[in-house]
Formats: structure tokens, C-alpha cells, sequence
């Protein structure tokens, strides 16, 4: 890319490690897909991938862009996809969610209406706290066919305590559905981000499938001390081994690595593809170089999301 997307990184409000800039748009790396079978995994599953109508992504990336925060994969959508199969990534979720009310619906009809042109996408849809939410939100499950759902709460300023949502958490946590949520502080902290809020929830609705995205930073040690006593609540890794350091400082981002091992059955990768300020390998080949088990690289790369959607 040229070296004013390069500049615009240097401006991040974000710090990088080592002020090394990974590059922002490329095929994989050789070798790549070689490491993958020689792990013993066919592909490699990403549980954190975006799919947003074409007009609500540029909005999003003009937000990333006022942030200094470079998009390298402004490609048309079936590009996207192709680059997701270019890394080795042949199952992943269609991630997106409501930024204020009267959206969410929309997003699951234009969800179920493509999905089935990005080869690999395992449908999620999601919903916001206003009337109606339970009835659409059972139509998803039980007549769009979704496997999941994804909440982001600094973004919809969506408390998982308000009393408008219990109905959908009751009966997502019923059926097994796995809910992605973005509850954390990082990379910004809103209004009902944070442990303090994720905690009643969780005690709540102890059994519900939760996948905390970007393993809960800036606190991933409170996020990852409920895993013991709940066994269906999982971190997935997004953002988090990476020299882009929005989800933490170096020193928080290394303690979590022996995480990875400790809690192999209970973490996904996510990428958070294609809103990221780095390519799509950048990553996968962090995760490569963590020194973890290679029977955690398989669990965390592909059998849990595998075993999770395709049991
Ligand atoms: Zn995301």
C-alpha cells in the first residue's frame, strides 16, 4: 500500500510494538497453508468476522478512518471472501450489529438474504433492546436457521441488564445459541462496558453461550476468572496478540498467553476481518508464534469453533 496509509498508522491513537507496521493488504505469506495441515487442521475457523450492508460499512470505515485506524480491505464483498479463503479461513461468523433502534431486524433480513454467497459463512444475527425483540429474535433462530447472535455494547450503548432483553437471553441460553459479545472497555469504554456490568449478567444466566470478544480487554484477567465457574462461557482472541496494541500495553497482552493454554477448550480465534489496520495473516501468524501446545493452536484455530457450530 502506499506510505500514506503507512503515515496514517504513525498517527494512531494506538500505539504498535516495536513501531513495526505489519503490511496492510496481501496474500498470505508462503508457507502459510502449509502450517495449517501440519498442525493437522484442514482450515481455520475465525468465530469474529464482519458483514455489514455495503452502505453501513462505509460508514464504519470513515469512523475507523477519523481514528487513524488504516482499512487495508475496502474490496468489494465477495473479495472479502475470497481473501478470508486466501488465508485459510473456510468457516466464519457474519458478525454485525444495531447502532440504534430499528436496525437490528434489517440486519438479520439482509444477513439471511446473502450469507449464502460467502462460502464458508456461518450465519449470526443480533437485536437491540425495543419492541419486538423477542419475536424476530425467535425467527432467526427458528426460521432463518442463524447459529448465533452479536452484541456490541459500547457501540449500541446496549446494557445486558436491561430488563427489555431478558426474554432473548432466557430463551438463547435455552436453546444453546452462542452470543458474541462485545462487553469489554477496549478499545474504547462506554457506557455499559466493562466486568461491572458483565458480571449480574452472567450470574443471571448462568448457563447461556457466551463468546466475549477481544477476550474481554482492558480486562481480560476479570473476564477470564469466571471461566472456571462458567463452563459455557468462552474469550475469543481477537485483537488481542497483535502489534496493533488497541486491546491492551504489551505487558497486559503477554500475560494473557498463558491463557491460551490454560483454557484451550474455551477460546476462539477472531480476527476481527475486515476492520483491522493490518493484514489478515498478521494474526493467524501471531497466534502461530505463541509459545503454546500445538494441541491448543488446533483447539483455538479450528476444533472449538468446529465442535461448537458442527457438532
Ligand atoms: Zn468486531
Amino acid at each position: 500500500m502506499s506510505a500514506n496509509v503507512t503515515d496514517t498508522r504513525i498517527s494512531s491513537p494506538f500505539p504498535w510494538r516495536g513501531g513495526f507496521f505489519p503490511p496492510i493488504l496481501d496474500d498470505p505469506i508462503p508457507g502459510h497453508l502449509e502450517k495449517i495441515s501440519d498442525l493437522g487442521i484442514p482450515h481455520l475457523f475465525d468465530i469474529h468476522t464482519h458483514f455489514f450492508p455495503e452502505t453501513i460499512m462505509k460508514l464504519i470505515w470513515r469512523w475507523f478512518d477519523n481514528a487513524n485506524w488504516a482499512i487495508g480491505y475496502r474490496l468489494p464483498e465477495l473479495e472479502r471472501v475470497k481473501r478470508l479463503h486466501h488465508n485459510g479461513i473456510k468457516q466464519f461468523t457474519t458478525l454485525n450489529y444495531a447502532h440504534k433502534k430499528n436496525m437490528a431486524k434489517s440486519l438479520n433480513d439482509w444477513t439471511y438474504n446473502n450469507y449464502q454467497n460467502w462460502q464458508g459463512a456461518i450465519p449470526f444475527g443480533t437485536f437491540y433492546p425495543e419492541e419486538g425483540v423477542y419475536s424476530y429474535v425467535k425467527e432467526a433462530v427458528e426460521v432463518y436457521g442463524f447459529l448465533g447472535f452479536k452484541l456490541h455494547c459500547e457501540v449500541s450503548k446496549l446494557n445486558l441488564n436491561d430488563p427489555e432483553l431478558s426474554d432473548c437471553f432466557g430463551y438463547l441460553e435455552k436453546k444453546e445459541i452462542p452470543i458474541v459479545i462485545h462487553t469489554g472497555t477496549a478499545p474504547l469504554p462506554g457506557e455499559f462496558t466493562g466486568i461491572q456490568f458483565f458480571k449480574p449478567f452472567i450470574q443471571t444466566y448462568p448457563k447461556i453461550h457466551v463468546i466475549v470478544a477481544h477476550m474481554g480487554a482492558h480486562e481480560i484477567s476479570a473476564y477470564a476468572s469466571l471461566l472456571d465457574d462458567y463452563q459455557n462461557l468462552a474469550l475469543d482472541t481477537t485483537m488481542v496478540f497483535v502489534d496493533f496494541l488497541a486491546t491492551g500495553k504489551e505487558t497486559d497482552v503477554d500475560a494473557a498467553i498463558p491463557l491460551l493454554e490454560r483454557y484451550k477448550d474455551q477460546i476462539y480465534f477472531g480476527s476481527d476481518f475486515p476492520n483491522i489496520p493490518y493484514n489478515l495473516n498478521h494474526p493467524i501468524s501471531k497466534i502461530w508464534d505463541l509459545p503454546i501446545s500445538d494441541k491448543a493452536k488446533q483447539k483455538i484455530l479450528f476444533e472449538n469453533g468446529k465442535n461448537r457450530f458442527f457438532k
